[in-house]
């Protein structure tokens, strides 16, 4: 049988596996950090009658540049954020993962290097690995928080090209604060020009504020966003970056032509118009991700400080059996390899019964 291997692969592709979060068919799933709630039907109803619009004119490549949506997005950031950004600052891609491949497609690359602190987003080293760019793995303390003076010693003895900043990190859940950004970045640029990219797929889960302000007057700063997990709406695909100008403008020379099809454009806008109402489930699933934490803790379990739709819950002397032993309940939580510890994502006020269950049910036979 002919496999992987047997082909011209590219080298450093040789042995390696493929992002893999199971999909599994169990009743109760909170592992890959998805809203939990369906769209509103008033939603549904208008992203209908948008895609009814667009597909009119389906024989026609779509707006290349994503005028409409892209001066929606910039809208939705300055009203949240109160930091005025517009569409030169923004720009939109298939989820933010293509987001990162295009930064990294454009700032990365052979011969370049990216370095993120890990546990980390592990997507972020593997668009790495697919687009060619060095990987290197910066340090954490004990406690997960980024170990800034290790850190700044890494960046000024790599000199990277790119420099991954997680806030709320993921898997963790902690929000990274601002001084820890601006040293990171000031420790970047003492080092080579090198892009520094926030990635806040979680920010609107967060106790704290965004980074976007720290955009002013840094060129070398990006932050990255999605609508996969605040607006609900993780198969839709659409993530989006706030940057200076010529960030956008350098990414243009990476893209696909016509990369966001005129029906994701379409839905994108529809959500967007649903933008209170999806913040509200939000604010619900803050209210559950607080509970987790503290029932969690009452259950006699350690927890990591979460700002994100998330909680990273230990220890375990094999995370991988306890995963298992939570499966086996009919529930699926997150092992992303972090030794001793596992990640389960904040679901309806039942599926988080049903976890909570679970783990102190093991907790009580384990005595
Ligand atoms: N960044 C982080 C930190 C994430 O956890 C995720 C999704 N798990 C993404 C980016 C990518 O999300 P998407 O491609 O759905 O926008």
């Amino acid at each position: 049988m002919t496999g992987i291997d047997d082909l011209p692969v590219r080298d450093e592709l040789r042995g390696k596996s493929p992002y893999g979060a199971p999909q599994l068919d169990v009743p109760v799933r909170l592992n890959t950090n998805e809203n939990p709630y369906p769209l509103p039907e008033a939603l549904v109803e208008r992203i209908t009658e948008r895609v009814r619009e667009a597909a009119r004119d389906l024989n026609r490549y779509p707006d290349r540049d994503a005028v409409e949506l892209r001066t929606r997005l910039a809208a939705y950031l300055t009203d949240t954020s109160g930091y005025e950004v517009g569409l030169a600052n923004v720009w939109a891609a298939n989820g933010s993962n293509e987001v990162i491949q295009q930064l990294l497609q454009t700032f990365g690359g052979p011969g370049r290097t990216a370095i993120g602190f890990e546990p980390s987003y592990s997507m972020h080293g593997l668009i790495a690995r697919g687009t060619g760019t060095g990987w290197i793995s910066g340090p954490r303390h004990e406690d997960f928080t980024i170990d800034l003076p290790a850190a700044e010693k890494a960046v000024a003895e790599h000199r990277p090209d790119v420099v991954f900043i997680t806030t709320p990190n993921n898997p963790t859940g902690s929000a990274v604060p601002a001084e820890t950004v601006l040293a990171l970045y000031e420790a970047a640029q003492a080092a080579k020009p090198s892009m520094v990219i926030v990635d806040e797929a979680y920010i609107e889960f967060s106790h704290g504020a965004s980074l976007l302000p720290l955009l002013e007057g840094r060129p070398n700063l990006v932050v990255s966003r999605t609508m996969s997990k605040a607006f609900g709406a993780a198969g839709l695909r659409l993530g989006y970056l706030a940057a200076h100008p010529a960030v956008v403008d350098a990414v243009q020379l990476v893209r696909l032509p016509y990369h966001l099809s005129a029906v994701t454009q379409a839905t994108a806008l529809a959500a967007l118009e649903h933008t209170g109402t999806l913040l509200g489930y939000v604010e619900q699933l803050k209210t559950e991700r607080d509970r987790l934490v503290s029932e969690l803790l009452a259950a006699g379990y350690e927890v990591t400080a979460s700002d994100a739709n998330f909680v990273q819950f230990g220890r375990f002397e094999d995370a991988h059996v306890m995963w298992r032993e939570i499966l086996d309940r009919g529930v699926l939580v997150r092992d992303n390899g972090v030794p001793g510890w596992l990640r389960v994502t904040a679901g309806t006020p039942e599926e988080n019964d049903a976890f909570l269950d679970a783990v102190r049910e093991i907790k009580k036979e384990q005595g």
